[in-house]
C-alpha cells in the first residue's frame, strides 16, 4: 500500500479509482460513516435520500465517460425538470430547468430582449469554450468581471433577472452578484447537453460505484499529516498509517485545516481565500401527496429584489426512492447566512413557508435537516487562476482534489481527484520501491 487518500467523496474516490487502474493499492480514509461526502443518500424511513447532490448534467463528459466504462451508464434516469418561475408578483411561469431556452417565454421578455440573447447564447454555442469543469480553462476566460457585471452587459437587465439569475442562482448555490461569469461562459456553450440524470438508488451511487473493490475506512478522520524520510505519515485517531504519498480529497476548510504548517504558507492562504457557501437542505415529507396533479417539480424564484431559496423541488418524479407509498417528499434549499442563528424549528418554518409559496399549503408529517458549513463554494473573480497556481503549487507527495479547485459539481470533484492520482503517480508515487503494511495502522 502506498497512497492515502484522505476523504470518500467523489473527488477522493475518483482518485482511489484512478490509483488502483495503475495497479496501486489507495487505502481511504473517510471521517464520517459513509461514504459520498456531498453527494451521500442516506436511509429514511420511506426509502433514501440525497442529502446534497441532485443530479448530474449531460455535459459531464468524464462522470460519463467512467460511468460508461464500468457499466452504469444504461442504469441512470433521466429526470424532466419541469419547473415554475415564481416572479415578484406570486405568478408562475412554466419553465424547462433542463432546457434552459425555454426561460426566454417569461412574459416580462421584450422580443428583443429574446433575440438579443439568442444571438448571444447562439454565438457562445457555436465557438468551443472552455469545458465547465477545467480550471485551467476557466481561468482562461475570468477576465475579473462577476457573472452579473458579464450578463447584464451581453443580454440587458430584464434578461439577466428572469434567465441569468433564476437559472444560474440555484445551479452554483451562489450570489451572481459576487461569482465570476466564467462557469456560465461555459455552460452556455454547452446550452444543447443540458439534460439531467439521476442514479437509480440516489446520487450516492456514484461515489460507491466508483470506490468498488477499493480498501475504505470510514469513521477515521485524519487528524495531521507528517512527513518522514521515505514519504508520509497520516495520523487518524486508530494510530498513524505511513504511507507514499497522500492525496487530500476534503471540502476546502478542512484541507486547509490538514495543510497547516504541512506545505507553502501561500497554499494555505489560497485556501483561506475561497469562500464557501454554508446551506441548510430541509426535506419535509407527507404520507400522502398533497399535490398530486402539479405539473411542475421545481420552482425557482426571478426578478428583482432578494431571493431566500435555491428552489423548492418535489422528489416523486426525480427520485422515486426518496418517496413513501402514494405521499410525497420535497426538498428546499437556501444559503445558511441567511438564517445564521436559526435553530432547527425556525430552519423548517422557513422550508415550509417557501414550500407554500412555490406549491401550496400543507402540512409535513416528518422532516429531515442537512446543515453544511460547506456545502458549496462561491468562485469570485480570479478563483480559478487561483486554484491552478495552487494545485501546481503542491508538493509531488501531496496532491489536492476537490471541487473547489475548479467550480462545486460531481464532474469537478471527479475530475480533480482523478488528475491528483495521475499527478502523484507522475511525481514517482505508487511505485514498488516503498512496500507498507497495507492492513491497518501502524501501532
Ligand atoms: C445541497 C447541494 C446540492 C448539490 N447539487 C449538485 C448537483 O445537483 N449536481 C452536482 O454535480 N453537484 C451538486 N452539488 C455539488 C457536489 O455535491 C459537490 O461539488 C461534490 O460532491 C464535492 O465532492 P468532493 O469529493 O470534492 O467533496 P465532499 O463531497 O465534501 O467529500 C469530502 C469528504 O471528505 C471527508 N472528510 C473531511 N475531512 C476529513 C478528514 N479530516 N479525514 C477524513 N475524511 C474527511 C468528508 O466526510 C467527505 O466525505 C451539490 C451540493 C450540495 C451541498
Amino acid at each position: 500500500m502506498t497512497v492515502a487518500v484522505i476523504g470518500a467523496g467523489v473527488a477522493g474516490a475518483a482518485a482511489a479509482r484512478t490509483l488502483r487502474s495503475r495497479g496501486v493499492d489507495a487505502l481511504v480514509l473517510e471521517a464520517s460513516e459513509a461514504v459520498g461526502g456531498r453527494t451521500r443518500t442516506v436511509g429514511l424511513e420511506y426509502g433514501a435520500a440525497d442529502s446534497g447532490a441532485i443530479f448530474l448534467m449531460g455535459s459531464y463528459d468524464a462522470t460519463f465517460r467512467y460511468l460508461r466504462e464500468a457499466g452504469h451508464e444504461h442504469e441512470l434516469r433521466r429526470w424532466e425538470a419541469r419547473a415554475a418561475v415564481l416572479d415578484g408578483d406570486g405568478d408562475r411561469h412554466p419553465v424547462r430547468f433542463d432546457r434552459p431556452w425555454t426561460f426566454l417565454r417569461l412574459p416580462q421578455l421584450t422580443w428583443r430582449d429574446r433575440r438579443r440573447a439568442v444571438r448571444a447564447i447562439g454565438a457562445l454555442a457555436m465557438r468551443r469554450g472552455p469545458a465547465p469543469f477545467d480550471t485551467d480553462e476557466l481561468a482562461a476566460v475570468d477576465d475579473g468581471r462577476t457573472l452579473a457585471e458579464w450578463a447584464r452587459a451581453r443580454f440587458g437587465d430584464r434578461v439577466y433577472e428572469y434567465v441569468v439569475r433564476p437559472l444560474m442562482g440555484p445551479l452554483t448555490g451562489a450570489d451572481p452578484e459576487t461569482i465570476s461569469a466564467a462557469f456560465t461562459i461555459a455552460l452556455l456553450g454547452r446550452v444543447h447537453r443540458t439534460q439531467l440524470w439521476v442514479p437509480p438508488g440516489g446520487l450516492g451511487q456514484i461515489a460507491s460505484w466508483l470506490l468498488d473493490g477499493v480498501d475504505v475506512r470510514t469513521a477515521t478522520p485524519v487528524r495531521a499529516l507528517e512527513y518522514t524520510p521515505d514519504g508520509m505519515t497520516v495520523h487518524t485517531p486508530g494510530g498513524p498509517f505511513d504511507v507514499q504519498g497522500v492525496i487530500v480529497a476534503t471540502d476546502v476548510r478542512q484541507a486547509r485545516e490538514l495543510l497547516d504548517g504541512v506545505v507553502d504558507s501561500s497554499v494555505c492562504a489560497a485556501l483561506d481565500a475561497v469562500e464557501p457557501v454554508p446551506a441548510y437542505h430541509v426535506l419535509l415529507g407527507y404520507h400522502t401527496d398533497p399535490w398530486p396533479d402539479a405539473g411542475h417539480d421545481l420552482v425557482v424564484q426571478a426578478g428583482p429584489g432578494q431571493h431566500h431559496n435555491y428552489g423548492v423541488l418535489r422528489n416523486s418524479r426525480r427520485a422515486p426512492y426518496s418517496v413513501p407509498p402514494g405521499g410525497q417528499t420535497v426538498s428546499v434549499y437556501f444559503d445558511r447566512t441567511q438564517a445564521p442563528d436559526s435553530d432547527e424549528e425556525q430552519v423548517v418554518a422557513r422550508a415550509r413557508a417557501a414550500v407554500d409559496r412555490a406549491f401550496g399549503f400543507a402540512v409535513p408529517d416528518f422532516h429531515r435537516v442537512f446543515g453544511m458549513d460547506v456545502a458549496l463554494i462561491a468562485p469570485t473573480p480570479g478563483h480559478y487562476e487561483a486554484m491552478r497556481a495552487t494545485r501546481d503549487a503542491m508538493p509531488s507527495r501531496i496532491r489536492l482534489a476537490g471541487d473547489y479547485l475548479s467550480h462545486s459539481g460531481i464532474e469537478a470533484a471527479l475530475l480533480s481527484g482523478e488528475r491528483a492520482a495521475r499527478d502523484l503517480l507522475a511525481a514517482g508515487c505508487g511505485t514498488a520501491q516503498h512496500r507498507d503494511d497495507p492492513r491497518g495502522p501502524r501501532s
